[in-house]
């Protein structure tokens, strides 16, 4: 090494077993669920907070929220993460689905389902992150590369090389085993291995924000379906501040988002109050609006020798049938496994592919679920309006038919 070469350096744990690409709710619950005897490096580009101490819940009106269903609870359950992260979250006693100005209107009932406690939780992603966070930073066997990023990643003989930079420029190389790549939807190290995205774009928009009503949720989570689009409101925990409130995610047309995001409050509550109705009362305040255009983005390559692409970087899904993080939670569980029981070397290319075979079928009915049911109620057909109506009376009318419904919407799969 040059003079000029350890200026420009710093220092990273070298020769490590895995190396995970990014630290959102995806890698850092790889992290989390990894068994201690691996030696894991995780590198994220935004500062994560260094300070360990256990968790504070801040609360934030503006927070953004996601529905874990049971299998996320019970993945979380299992490592022992969930008495945590329960402190602060709103099961789910009731899905309510309807479609606006059509007959049909079913509810799903946890009581009716396979005695599950709840058919799903809501958790503000701020206070996830912190417990995640938390969780690996007691793990003895994890560390940290933060604020720092992946720039190169390259194969070479059982394994991969990284080249890693921090904020201050200086580049650190380290040696892993097995590279999970878990850096998001428009994944840079995906682009620099020529690994490429299958991208239908939806030409839509998702509208997020909470809103308080007059009434109480009840636990109750609305998904409705509306010409322009479907839209969801899941129930969260009430703050004291702003009384009964829920988490808005609205889709429609990019255009009609546009127009949407740029009315004032008021405007904007009485327009969502028009197509959402008075399920729960008056709509009394809206946060800050955030907004995120909509794709469906599949990897084509998911598993090479020594690399693992995941979460959003792997498949990045139509969010309201809330499926994408929990969708990427059961690859984690089924990966991680995978790697445990594996009797061959890390990373090798055999045990990458059974992983992916497993998860297959998941990954295809979950997309294809999260693909199908908001193109199938925004259509303007006659025919298919009707049907969809009688579909969600036939889902009412037929219990079977609903508990399948309900085992494909909480990630509870025949065994
Ligand atoms: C509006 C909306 C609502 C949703 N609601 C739900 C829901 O209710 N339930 C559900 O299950 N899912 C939901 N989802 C989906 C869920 O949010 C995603 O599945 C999840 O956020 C994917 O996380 P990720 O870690 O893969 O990606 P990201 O969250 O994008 O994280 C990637 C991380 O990688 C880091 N990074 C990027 N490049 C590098 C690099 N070169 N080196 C190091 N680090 C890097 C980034 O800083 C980032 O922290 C929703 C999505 C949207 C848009």
């Amino acid at each position: 090494m040059t003079q000029d070469d350890t200026v420009n350096s710093f220092t990273l744990p070298n020769n490590i077993d895995i190396a995970i690409i990014g630290g959102g709710m995806v890698g850092a619950s790889m992290a989390a669920l990894l068994p201690a005897h691996f030696n894991v490096l995780l590198v994220e580009s935004f500062p994560l907070p260094e300070n360990n101490a256990a968790p504070i819940y801040q609360p934030s009106y503006d927070a953004r929220s996601s529905a874990l269903c049971h299998s996320s609870f019970e993945i979380f359950q299992e490592i022992g993460l969930w008495q945590t992260l329960s402190k602060h979250v709103q099961p789910i006693a009731q899905v309510h689905v309807s479609d606006k100005g059509h007959w049909g209107s079913t509810l799903l009932d946890q009581k009716q389902s396979t005695n599950i406690p709840a058919l799903g939780y809501v958790i503000e992603n701020a206070w996830l992150g912190r417990c995640l966070l938390h969780f690996i930073q007691q793990k003895t066997n994890v560390s940290f590369a933060s604020p720092a990023q992946v720039k190169k990643l390259q194969a070479r003989q059982g394994g991969v090389t990284l080249q890693i930079e921090n904020k201050a420029g200086k580049v650190a190389e380290v040696k892993a085993k097995l590279a999970v790549i878990a850096d998001g939807a428009q994944s840079k190290t995906c682009q620099r291995l020529g690994i490429h995205h299958h991208v239908t774009d939806y030409h839509h928009t998702a509208i997020v924000a909470n809103i308080s009503t007059s009434d109480a949720h009840q636990g109750i989570a609305y998904e409705r379906f509306t010409d322009k689009g479907p839209l969801a409101l899941l129930p969260l925990i009430n703050n004291k501040n702003d009384g009964h409130r829920s988490a808005l995610i609205w889709t429609m047309a990019t255009e009609e988002a546009n127009t949407l995001l740029s009315l004032d409050d008021d405007a904007f509550l009485q327009a969502l109050q028009q197509r959402f109705g008075h399920w729960q009362g008056q709509m009394i305040k809206v946060g800050q609006r955030h907004s995120y255009p909509l794709q469906l983005s599949t990897a084509n390559e998911q598993v090479r020798q020594n690399i693992v692409v995941l979460g959003n970087a792997a498949h990045s899904l139509h969010p309201v049938a809330g499926q994408g993080f929990n969708l990427a939670l059961r690859d984690v569980q089924v990966l991680c496994q995978h790697l445990a029981n594996a009797n061959a070397p890390l990373g090798e290319l055999s045990v990458l592919e059974a992983y992916a075979k497993a998860q297959k079928n998941d990954q295809m009915l979950t997309s294809l679920f999260s693909d199908v049911l908001p193109g199938m109620f925004a259509r303007k057909n006659p025919l298919i309006t009707t049907g969809r109506g009688l579909g969600l009376l036939g889902i009412e009318l037929l219990t079977p038919l609903k508990s399948s419904f309900i085992n494909f919407a909480t990630g509870l799969r025949p065994s």
